[in-house]
């Protein structure tokens, strides 16, 4: 049984079985010759925690395959709300589907519930843990602009700390390396030292940085995550890109957003050919998500 709980339970060669699988999705879906081939499976989209994007492609994916899901969006209205705890949660759900994602607000929950379901489970955000799914569809399009890493420079900019995407996203970049990695946060937000290595430049300025990124990855300050607003208030606008930031950028950069964004990336900037964030991460969400549950489903 296949859990993805961390970007260390995928193997490089089943990211790019994913990553093939993903293309074939894509282009499959644009000729609407998608099979249904997971007809008769159920997936549970179990969210503790708001979301649009990691919510709406999940299930999304699972429909455009054929498949069926009980989605729980706000456990408001479920048996939590009743004290149940997570593992008779995820216990319970085992025995109705043959899958469940989870997001929640407790970095290690996606473990637990892993040891606690007789189905596979996959992460959807654990806390200040991980985000796997969000980081192979981050990395999936990477890999569509720029099919070798070893020449590029990616620069994650935004709260390192909290942010669970890049702590997903770094972890993949273990497995392909880009040529550097320059890690830009305001000194409270950054990466935690368990997942940088010596190779890695940390600063505070964005400036420092602009001029040879081939990948910008803009995060959102994680405003849940802080215990008072006035620690919040200090570091939410440390960032903001703008046309004129754009100025300083590769013309063959691409600028990426894990979103929701909130102050981080001004309007302006949707338009610009090398901000893909609107214009191909979400549907790249879609079709790897896709690769993931067919993969899970029928391997
Ligand atoms: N949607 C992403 C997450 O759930 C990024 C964010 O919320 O800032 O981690």
């Amino acid at each position: 049984m296949k859990h993805i709980v961390r970007i260390g339970d995928v193997s490089k060669g089943e990211i790019e079985q994913l990553f093939t699988s993903a293309r074939n999705m894509r282009d499959l879906l644009a000729k609407n010759t998608l099979s249904r081939r997971l007809e008769g499976k159920i997936l549970t989209a179990l969210f503790y925690e708001p979301s649009s994007r990691t919510f709406g492609s999940f299930i999304a994916a699972m429909q455009r395959l054929g498949g069926g899901v009980i989605p729980i969006q706000g456990v408001a209205y479920s048996s939590v709300a009743k004290g149940e705890t997570l593992e008779d949660t995820i216990a319970t759900f085992s025995k109705l589907s043959d899958a469940i994602v989870l997001r929640h607000p407790q970095e290690g929950a996606a473990a637990i519930a892993a040891k606690a379901s007789s189905v596979p489970v996959i992460n959807a955000g654990d806390g200040v843990g991980e985000h796997p799914t969000q980081a192979l569809l981050d990395l999936f399009t990477i890999r569509d602009h720029f099919e070798d890493l070893s020449n590029i420079t990616v620069t994650l900019v935004g709260d390192l700390l909290y942010g669970r995407t890049v702590h997903s996203l770094l972890q993949l970049f273990g497995l392909f390396p880009p040529k550097k990695i320059i890690l830009v946060s305001p000194d409270a937000l950054r990466m935690p030292e368990s997942l940088v290595a010596p190779t890695m430049h940390q600063t505070n300025q964005l400036d420092e940085a602009l001029g040879e990124t081939d990948v910008l990855y803009v995060t959102r300050v994680q405003k849940e995550r802080f215990e008072d607003p006035a620690s919040y208030d200090a570091v939410k606008d440390s960032f903001h890109i703008t046309k004129e930031t754009l100025e300083k950028v590769k013309p063959t950069a691409i600028i990426m957003h894990p979103f929701p964004r909130v102050n981080e990336i001004a309007l302006e900037v949707d338009a610009d050919s090398r901000a893909v964030y609107l214009r191909e991460q979400i549907a790249n969400g879609l079709y790897v998500r896709m690769a993931i549950l067919d993969y899970i489903f029928t391997q």
